[in-house]
């Protein structure tokens, strides 16, 4: 069934990790609003959300995971999101890698044995690049070249955009391995070499957005992720769990500016009454209200379709299409039932809004959405 009730297991487990984001992770959100957070802080987050599950939840217990359903992953990963993108952001991409490393195929288990373990527990962070200066919706176009030297590669160039680029201390990196051919290698910062540096945004400067350069590094062929010069089909692959979760960081998002809504509108007096009396504020709670469930849902939907191995790239996309865009209007309806002091720092809801603008990018914008949506319906490319 794709829509039910969360089981007493779920629930429990919910509200554990939202008492503990309330007391522990929203201070730190405070304190660090529109700043960097440093690494070491950072790992200290993750270490102690790793306690109640994220960032392995959905990784096999003998791996060291939860083992736990991508749908319960989703409702914690809602609780985390409503207090600070920020720190989804971060998650997400290690739980996306943790998920990825656990399921290796059997000639990379060394790989998954080596970094493993400290993804699970927090220990680590880790980065997908694909993006470059001139390579962003064109994924096919990669200039990052992995030449081949004897057992290793040397890879060199530049990617940019990189969730957790800073932060990373290994990345899988999509480059060219041949003419045509594009493959995933991962590639440690200790070991084979890499620089990063940070990049300055309109909001979620908190966690890091980087640029990652290389230059000579020289990686062991056996670092290769999946099949050599299939990386085209297996970031497919990447993209349809991590369109649904881009989805769940604009739920969490609309979560918010929904409680501090509605906490507003019944305390503000204009005419003598609550806003909220007033029957186009309440319209505009009613419309933000729907809007966050029916993102919610179509999120659920995704990934209960994962949960089940059925395919869902479509579904991923109207996810995230449907749940960023909707967050977009829903934060800055926020904006505009505080007044003027939504527009200030006191309040939320100004930050609420930047963050918003930010997420119908990654993991393709919502351009690229509806050219994935309407292709798979139609069974016609509209890209070019
Ligand atoms: C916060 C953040 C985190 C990110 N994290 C990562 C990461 O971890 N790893 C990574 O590799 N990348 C990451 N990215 C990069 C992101 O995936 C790209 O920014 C995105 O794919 C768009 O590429 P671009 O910015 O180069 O825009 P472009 O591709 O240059 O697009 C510019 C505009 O043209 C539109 N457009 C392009 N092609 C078409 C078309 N065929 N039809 C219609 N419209 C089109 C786009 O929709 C967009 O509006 C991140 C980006 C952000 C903002």
């Amino acid at each position: 069934m794709i829509v039910q009730q969360p089981t007493e297991d779920q629930r429990l487990a919910v509200e554990s990790f939202r008492k503990f984001l309330q007391s522990e992770i929203r201070p730190i959100a405070r304190e660090y609003r529109d700043r960097h957070i440093p690494k070491e802080k950072m790992r200290e987050i993750l270490q102690a959300t790793a306690e109640f599950g994220l960032p392995g939840a959905t990784v096999a217990v003998e791996h060291g995971g939860m083992g736990l359903s991508m749908v319960t992953e989703a409702m914690l990963f809602e609780e985390l999101c409503a207090v600070s993108v920020d720190i989804g952001l971060c998650v997400m991409i290690n739980k996306g890698m943790a998920l990825t490393l656990s399921e290796l195929p059997e000639s990379q288990w060394h790989l998954r044995d080596r970094y493993l373990p400290d993804m699970v527990a927090g220990r680590a962070f880790a980065g997908f690049c694909i993006s470059e200066p001139d390579v962003g919706s064109n994924v096919a176009d990669i200039k990052v070249a992995a030449r081949r030297d004897g057992d290793h590669f040397i890879i060199n160039g530049e990617k940019t955009w990189i969730s957790n680029g800073h932060y990373a201390d290994f990345v899988f990196v999509t480059a060219k391995t041949g003419p045509k051919e594009l493959s995933h290698i991962l590639v440690d910062r200790k070991e084979h070499g890499f620089e990063s540096r940070n990049i300055d945004k309109i909001a979620l400067n908190g966690q890091s957005t980087a640029q990652v350069f290389f230059s000579d590094t020289r990686v062991p062929v056996t670092n290769i992720i999946w099949e050599e010069g299939n990386a085209l089909k297996n970031t497919m692959k990447v993209f349809e769990k991590a369109r649904a979760n881009v989805g769940m960081l604009s739920v969490g998002l609309m979560r918010a500016a929904l409680e501090a809504s509605v906490a507003y509108s019944r305390e503000r007096k204009q005419f003598g009454k609550p806003i909220a009396a007033h029957q186009l504020v309440a319209a505009k709670i009613a419309e933000m209200g729907t809007a966050l469930d029916a993102a919610r849902l179509l999120c659920y939907r995704a990934f209960s379709m994962m949960d089940a191995g059925i395919r869902c790239d479509i579904q991923s996309s109207m996810a995230k299409l449907f749940a960023t865009e909707a967050a977009v209007k829903v934060c800055r309806d926020a904006v505009q039932l505080h007044g003027g002091n939504g527009l200030t720092k006191e309040f939320d809801v100004e930050r609420l809004a930047r963050e918003a603008i930010v997420i119908p990018i990654p993991d393709g914008t919502s351009e690229i959405q509806k050219l994935v949506i309407s292709r798979g319906l139609t069974g016609i490319a509209a890209f070019v």
